[in-house]
């Protein structure tokens, strides 16, 4: 039985970066390229429950006529709700984002807290949101755990969990900060492009020596989640999901 590599982060994020062209991940691009901590607020607001090019068409058109927080607390409601309409949930995320740019302005001297716990006191943060902040909008070592993230670190067998809000405190206790930073956007585009939630690319992944799902699929044994398993037992609805690589099919057809 072929057991997965111990996880070695350097390793496991050179490969990533390469297979994604992101460049080298030690350099602090994200610190460099720290982008309007407000507008990494609102947009992060606005993905929740959407896709990326929804929210990337409502931010533009948002920011456009309402950059900043002053201007986006003075907005009259009907016409926030018009331009942030293609996320979904646009009146609760108008309310919210109308209310978060009033709190920033009032509570934080017009500027975002670079702080997890001022963050989530704000309208519509949840921890995603509050990590994104710190990580995209300051540079600062954070773990945002979406569902990518939540379902990868299960699959890798990295943590167990039930929870984004659970594996956030099982990434951080276990995997060293300097890693942080980088872990959510190559996780995510892994996430988007070979991990995906229902046929993940396992023949195609680069880091699959490291993963318990990729080393047991490859085996034909099973897998950490149950749902991963197409010869799991209780959850025969949703099978079959993944299936062992060609090669253990076509060795199991001889
Ligand atoms: S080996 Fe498969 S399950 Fe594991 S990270 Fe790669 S694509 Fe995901």
């Amino acid at each position: 039985m072929t057991e997965p590599k111990p996880f070695d982060w350097d390793v496991i994020l050179d490969r990533l970066s390469a297979f994604y062209h992101r460049g080298d991940w030690r350099v602090p691009y994200l610190r460099d390229h720290a982008e309007n901590p407000f507008q990494v607020l609102i947009g992060t607001i606005l993905s929740q429950r959407t896709r990326d090019e929804n929210t990337d068409r409502a931010s533009a058109q948002l920011f456009a006529v309402y950059p900043g927080p002053r201007e986006l607390a003075a907005a009259p409601r009907a016409k926030v709700e018009r331009l942030v309409y293609g996320t979904g949930y646009y009146r609760t995320k108008a309310k919210h984002i109308r209310a978060t740019a009033r709190e920033i302005l009032t509570r934080f001297d017009g500027k975002v807290p670079a702080d997890r716990e001022a963050l989530l006191s704000l309208p519509g943060v949840g921890p995603k949101t509050a990590n994104c902040v710190l990580v995209f909008g300051y540079g600062l070592p954070a773990v945002p755990v979406d569902t990518h993230v939540h379902r990868i670190a299960n699959r890798l067998g990295l943590v167990k969990t039930r929870t984004p809000e659970q594996t956030e405190r099982e990434l951080v206790a276990r995997v060293p900060p300097q890693y942080w930073i980088p872990l959510n956007p190559v996780l995510v585009q892994h996430g988007q492009n070979i991990c995906r939630p229902n046929r993940p690319l396992c023949d195609r992944c680069p880091i699959r020596e490291y993963c318990a799902t990729g080393v047991a699929l490859r085996d034909g044994r099973r897998p950490p989640r149950r749902e991963d398993w197409a010869g799991g037992k209780g959850r025969r609805r949703r099978a079959p999901r993944l299936r062992p690589s060609r090669s253990v099919r076509a060795t199991k057809s001889l």
